[in-house]
């Protein structure tokens, strides 16, 4: 404001100046050709005596004799000599007078130019050095002659009006720059200082600190910019608190998820993991690979370069082996502002259980389509020879009747077996009974003993007195112990011995079945217990087993809170004991 002031100051007074000293040698022209004028002086009527006359007479010319401000003189034309001077100084020293017209340009130009009517007013003013004059000059052509004439002004008198006007325009330009000096600081007060405000806290919201909003103080423009301000900053905050919130929830779900993920650059590095893809691949973040290692590592024939390229990934999902672990990729691609690959998503599901129950669900089909088979196979020949006329010779007719009864039978067992693993992969629901055991092992044995006779083994049974009664579902337990010792009489050859004992053990019941049969391999024990494994299945076909009773025997175990445990030396026997809680006892 002070700077604009004093440049504005500055003009006033360069432009009044010049405008005053224009009114002045404008009134001093004027002045004069309407004075001459009147004098009615021309070529006809007057000579230089009538001239210098007229002149000196008139009213005009008054005011130039002998001032020290006007003069006028009278010169001529033809010779340039001064004839006539009303000037002071002309008077004093002709000489100087002289060299002093002579600088005037208006002068010179008329003295120089032939046209009658010339006049002499291009230069306002003259320096010189008795002081500056402005001055105008005239030619008049007369009947003796051509004259020139010269007016001079003293420049003094205008000077002072100048002066005076210059120290009024200093005044003014003092009052105005305090007067701008004053307003600036009040405007600084309600334009500069909010403004700061404004900064300072635009500054600490960069840092993160909303703090409080700042005060409107007026209802200018400035107000407006920190009510704005104030809302953008409310705005700022309520959004990086839902981003943050955003954040979070998003963190919280990527470690709490079952599916592994990890976030890939279009350059191919990993930028995000999650715990489960961690675990899933057992590494660490740092240990976790780039992209394209990943992918070769996985099998898969894919590269960041080509997705970035395609923009697409056609093939995204994959089912791959990766270490002991069976695992489902799904691969995904995030963009960024211009639909461009930023990067890849691979989201990875641990599919090892899955895999393992797909395969034995496969081999469970196959197994029991080839376990029904054999059965239906030997019905299905036997019955067609019968009706080709094996049915005419009774003795033949009642072997193969006999045989078809036994295949069903076998077939029956299967089917129940498969009824029963159907009930307990249902869920079943145990019918809970107080049960002594001792008493379930005895009644179990002597249903067996029959079954031993015929292969003339020794089936004993030592049982201890005063055992606890049981909770347990009385018709299951039954079921296992006669699997466990249909096993023992089935894989044990004539002649042998078997030993069945029930004793408690801490807080368990055990009921253990000894014999001294044929005994399984070392590596088989681990597997005996599995659905349809069997160590010689011509065997146990043989014995009308199905492969299934130890399965079963395991899962009832299991269901009451106990367990089954295997001991066994090829050639030397079994031992098979099973474990039942004496309190506890599921469902
Ligand atoms: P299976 O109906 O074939 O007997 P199990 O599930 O009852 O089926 O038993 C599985 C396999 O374990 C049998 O095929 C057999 O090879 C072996 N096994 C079970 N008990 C004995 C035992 N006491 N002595 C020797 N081998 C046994």
């Amino acid at each position: 404001m002070v700077l604009t002031t004093f440049v504005l100051m500055s003009v006033v007074w360069v432009f009044l100046n010049a405008r005053v000293e224009n009114i002045f040698y404008d009134d001093f022209r004027t002045n004069i050709e309407t004075n001459y004028n009147e004098l009615g002086i021309n070529e006809e009527n007057t000579d230089y005596q009538k001239l210098f006359k007229e002149l000196k007479e008139n009213a005009l010319i008054a005011g130039f004799i002998h001032g020290h401000d006007k003069s006028y003189t009278i010169l001529d034309k033809s010779t340039a000599e001064i004839l006539y001077s009303s000037d002071v100084l002309y008077e004093t020293d002709k000489l100087q007078f002289r060299n002093e017209i002579f600088k005037s340009e208006n002068l010179l130009y008329v003295l120089s130019q032939k046209d009658a009517n010339v006049v002499g007013n291009k230069q306002k003013y003259t320096k010189a050095d008795g002081g500056n004059f402005y001055d105008y000059v005239k030619t008049q052509k007369l009947k003796d002659g051509e004259y020139v004439l010269f007016f001079k002004y003293n420049r003094d008198r205008a000077l002072v009006v100048l002066e005076d006007f210059s120290n009024a325009i200093l005044l003014s330009t003092v009052i105005s720059l305090f007067a701008a000096v004053v307003i600036g600081s009040v405007l600084s007060r309600t334009i500069t200082l909010p403004i700061n405000d404004i900064m300072h806290k635009a500054e600490k919201i960069t840092d993160g600190e909303f703090g409080y909003a700042l005060t409107v103080k007026s209802d200018d423009e400035v107000g407006k910019l920190t009510q704005t301000f104030n809302f953008m900053s409310s705005r700022l905050k309520s959004m990086l608190t839902e981003i943050t919130s955003e954040k979070k929830k998003l963190e919280t779900i990527l470690d709490y998820m079952t599916d592994g993920i990890i976030a890939y650059n279009r350059s191919g590095e990993v930028i995000l993991t999650n715990p489960a893809a961690e675990k899933l691949l057992k590494s660490k973040t740092s240990e976790i690979v780039s992209f394209d290692e990943f992918m070769n590592i996985l099998g898969i024939s894919l590269k960041m370069d080509d997705i970035t390229e395609e923009n697409n990934i056609s093939e995204p999902l994959h089912k791959v082996q990766y270490k002991d672990k069976f695992i489902k990729i799904h691969l995904a691609i995030f963009t960024d502002e211009n639909n461009q690959t930023d990067g890849v998503i691979a989201v990875i599901q641990d599919i090892t259980e899955e895999h393992r129950l797909d395969n034995m669900r496969k081999e469970f089909v196959a197994n029991v389509s080839h376990e029904l088979r054999t059965p239906l196979t030997s019905v299905k020949s036997y019955t067609e020879t019968l009706l080709d006329g094996a049915l005419q010779d009774r003795a033949t007719a009642e072997q193969f009747l006999g045989v078809i009864n036994e295949e069903t039978d076998r077939m029956t067992n299967l089917v129940k077996d498969l009824l029963t693993l159907s009930q307990h992969d249902g869920g079943i629901v145990l019918n809970l009974d107080d049960i002594s055991i001792g008493d379930l092992v005895g009644s179990c044995i002597e249903r067996m003993k029959r079954e031993a006779k015929l292969k003339n083994q020794e089936l004993k049974s030592k049982i201890k007195h005063g055992l606890p009664i049981i909770q347990g579902d009385r018709y299951r337990i039954d079921q296992l112990i006669i699997n466990i010792i249909g096993n023992a009489i089935k894989y044990t050859p004539e002649k042998g011995k078997i030993m069945v004992q029930v004793h408690c053990d801490n807080d368990n019941l055990i009921i253990s079945v000894e014999d001294n049969g044929i005994g399984i391999p070392a590596p088989d024990l681990g597997r005996i217990f599995e659905r349809f494994y069997r160590v010689d299945k011509a065997r146990s076909r043989q014995m009308g087993g199905t492969g299934l009773g130890l399965a079963i025997a395991k899962e009832i175990a299991i269901l009451h809170g106990g367990n089954i445990t295997v001991k066994s030396k090829l050639g030397k026997g079994t031992n098979i004991s099973v474990l039942l809680p004496i309190r506890k006892a599921r469902r």
